[in-house]
């Protein structure tokens, strides 16, 4: 079968060599992507989805792919929910994860994102905003049961798989997942296409050094954390985005300008058209926090006010 990178479309696609990409339009917040790998006797997940719901569905549509090949190995690209709260539903298998990662997982449990959902009022309908197509009730976090710092190199029914952590970028603890034999890559968040990265730990240069690293490789088919099927080409475009938030955001920081005020600042041009591009503000608040480790961040419900309100410009 061929791969065919126009194609986004929800649901399972082939890639080739036994490996598949499971994607979710329009990759926006919580339309995260997955993957499998299917080896000999035993197959591997790249992410679960947001809710059980989704991940449900997910599985089901794997279910030929994996054949007599039954998942054994899941990996968590990193803690956000979009990528791990399907966990209980593969709870079987091994569950791998950076160490920071595991860690970070346990501060943002699905009952914390249940009770934003419901909060009534302006709480609510802010979080409802970017969140309320989710089901958070009644997930009970399941938590990964080997981690690793750095590199792990795991083989997965004959095939050699290996993960590398790149972060913090995205977040705490990011993981890409290279196939070598297939010349694919599973990147999780450190690639948003046709969407806007979001940098919550930072700094930015080492997201920039990830795709650095994954230009470097030897791929040809990337698989984002949101958005559709791309190559090096969509490395490029996110690297770019980040390299020009890293120079506007320290101009205006060494300029004096307050971080809220530069992200409002910047003129995005070309970029603006990504989706999400409110995220912005999160970004250049990142930005500040490396260049002065006192600069204080707004809290997760102003950073959430703050995209909602840059997005509203857009
Ligand atoms: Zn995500």
């Amino acid at each position: 079968m061929t791969t065919n990178a126009a194609a986004y479309t929800k649901g399972l696609h082939e890639l080739g060599d036994g490996c598949f990409a499971y994607l979710q339009p329009d990759g926006g917040w919580g339309w995260s992507n997955a993957g499998l790998v299917v080896g000999d006797g035993v197959s591997l997940l790249v992410d679960t989805l947001f809710d059980l719901q989704l991940t449900r569905e997910m599985l089901d549509s794997m279910r030929s792919a994996v054949g007599n090949a039954p998942i054994g190995t899941v990996v968590n690209t990193h803690a956000n929910g979009d990528h791990c709260y399907g966990n209980q539903l593969v709870s079987d298998a091994e569950i791998i994860a950076s160490e920071k990662a595991a860690h970070e997982m346990r501060e943002v449990p699905p009952s914390m994102l249940a009770a934003l959902n419901s909060a009534p009022g302006e709480l609510g309908d802010l979080f409802r905003g970017f969140f309320g197509a989710f089901h958070f009730d009644g997930i009970e976090q399941t938590l990964p049961t080997r981690t690793f710092v750095g590199r792990l190199d795991i083989e997965v029914g004959g095939r050699a798989i290996e993960l590398i952590e790149v972060g913090p970028a995205h977040t705490a603890g990011d993981v890409i997942a290279y196939v070598p034999d297939a010349k694919t890559v599973y990147t999780g968040d450190i690639l948003f296409i046709g969407g806007t990265p979001i940098v919550w730990a930072g700094p930015l240069s080492n997201w920039i050094a990830a795709c650095d690293l994954m230009l470097g490789m030897d791929i040809e088919t990337v698989v984002p954390g949101h958005g559709p099927l791309t190559d090096k080409t969509g490395v490029v475009q996110v690297r770019d985005y980040l390299a020009f938030v890293q120079t506007e955001a320290t101009a205006r920081f060494h300029a004096g300008m307050d971080a809220w005020d530069a992200a409002r600042d910047i003129a995005l041009d070309g970029f603006g058209e990504l989706g999400e591009a409110g995220r912005i503000s999160v970004n250049v608040d990142t930005v500040y926090r490396t260049l002065d480790p006192n600069h204080i961040s707004p809290d997760v419900v102003e950073q959430f006010k703050r995209m909602a309100a840059l997005d509203a410009r857009h």
